[in-house]
């Protein structure tokens, strides 16, 4: 504290303004909690604008023919974000967008074995329904060609305008969330100073400090995460052929290809290109991984002319909770050290279960819901939201 600085109290500090910090600060504040958030950049500047937006519900995570543990965490999450964005649950996200209602699975052949010991699965069965041969209406138009010989199934996995998640939840939350020039870490004696150009620091004193900052909770040296490179590429051009979300299924848990599609800030249609296409090209530079995706897309979709489609690629770490041998880890996690907690959802999915397991911790260290507001922040800088991968002006196209 200094002179001329009282220090503010706050009950929940969050450190890290993605859909992690977020979902948690609009949980808490729902449930009356005196929580703030803190973000040194722009809210989603990590990994979460630059996600697919799927809402898994467990069938990517059951492609070996089992129902995972994973699978089964998020098998509620569909339902649960629907909820959220129709204003019916615990965390308001009226006004965000779904970008679809569903993702597809296709398979190039008639079913792999693959793919039968996948259907073996009964609850997977109940959460996918085949798409009719040749349905005109139900067959994205990318995968809707005489030439196509594969199966098609569609999948209950809604596809989110992420953009659209943190601004409803940025507007709704804006007095409680708060730009930061400062270093993640406390002070010595446990306070927090936030310091912005043209403002005098204001010191914070948190009974408990919540860090969501993704890869940067790498400053917590008791919190070291485990970062998974995915090289993502990015397609643009007036041959796509319209919108797609689907998995490509290959021969590997992973699918072989996942497409979103997006627009850009000029309207433009994006494909948005991640799966095994994304794992396998971290080994690649740019112009090679550019190479492998026409390669790619010319196999899978060789009616769509490719030559015309320009292409861009960038890599980005997927921080989370270090596991033995770097695997995924199954669920998201949750790490604590006396009043501090360091928190990866694993999967964007996944926000809402993290931080109802924050929450179930509140209690024990002696918090209880209370009011609390903080007037002399009234007028502290907020940050803006981060643009999309295909918005940035840095981005390389070719
Ligand atoms: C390419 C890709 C595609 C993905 N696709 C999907 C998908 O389709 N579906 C799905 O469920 N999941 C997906 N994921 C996973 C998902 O995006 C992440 O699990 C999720 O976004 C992580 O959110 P987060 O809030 O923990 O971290 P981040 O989104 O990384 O946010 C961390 C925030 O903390 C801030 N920060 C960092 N340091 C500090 C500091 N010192 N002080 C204050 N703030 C700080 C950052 O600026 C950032 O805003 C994908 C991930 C990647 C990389």
């Amino acid at each position: 504290m200094t002179g001329s600085d009282p220090a503010l109290p706050v009950d929940i500090l969050i450190v890290g303004g993605g859909i992690a910090g977020l979902w948690l600060l609009a949980r808490l504040r729902a449930r009356g909690y005196g929580a703030l958030l803190v973000e040194s950049d722009r809210l989603g500047s990590g990994q979460t604008l630059c996600s697919q937006g799927i809402i898994h519900g467990g069938t990517k995570y059951s492609l070996h023919g089992q129902l995972s543990d994973s699978a089964q965490t998020i098998a509620g999450m569909p339902t649960r974000w629907r909820d959220c964005l129709a204003g019916r649950a615990d965390v308001d996200l009226r006004g965000a967008r779904l970008l679809a209602e569903h993702q597809y699975l296709w398979a190039t052949q008639a079913p792999t074995s693959r793919l039968a010991a996948f259907f073996a699965s009964k609850l997977m069965r109940s959460r996918m329904e085949k798409v009719a041969n040749r349905d005109a209406v139900e067959t994205p138009p990318a995968l809707h060609h005489p030439a196509f010989q594969g199966a098609i199934y569609r999948l209950d996995e809604p596809i989110v305008d992420a953009a659209s998640i943190l601004a409803a939840l940025a507007t709704r939350h804006r007095d409680t969330i708060v730009l930061n020039q400062g270093p993640l870490v406390p002070n010595a004696e446990g306070t927090f100073t936030l310091r912005q150009p043209g403002q005098p620091p204001q010191t914070l004193r948190p009974t408990i400090t919540v860090y969501t900052a993704g890869a940067g909770n790498a400053a917590l040296p008791w919190a070291t995460p485990q970062l998974r490179p995915l090289h993502m590429v990015i397609a643009r051009g007036a041959a796509l052929p319209g919108p797609l979300y689907a998995h490509c299924l290959g021969v590997s848990e992973v699918p072989r290809l996942t497409v979103t599609s997006h627009y850009d800030a000029s309207g433009r249609l994006i494909w948005y290109l991640g799966g095994g296409l994304a794992e396998e090209g971290v080994g690649r530079d740019r112009a090679g991984q550019i190479v492998a995706a026409r390669h790619e897309l010319r196999q899978l979709l060789p009616w769509v002319d490719w030559n015309t489609v320009e292409f861009a690629t960038f890599t980005i770490q997927r921080a989370e909770a270090h596991q033995a041998g770097g695997r995924r880890p199954a669920s998201y996690s949750v790490l604590r050290d006396g009043r501090m907690i360091v928190a990866w959802p694993t999967k964007l999915a996944l926000a809402p279960l993290l931080a109802e397991r924050i929450e179930t911790l509140l209690p024990d260290l002696g918090l209880q819901p209370r009011p609390l507001q903080w007037p002399t922040l009234a007028a502290w800088p907020r940050p803006a939201l981060a643009a999309y991968p295909w918005d940035r002006e840095d981005m390389a196209w070719s």
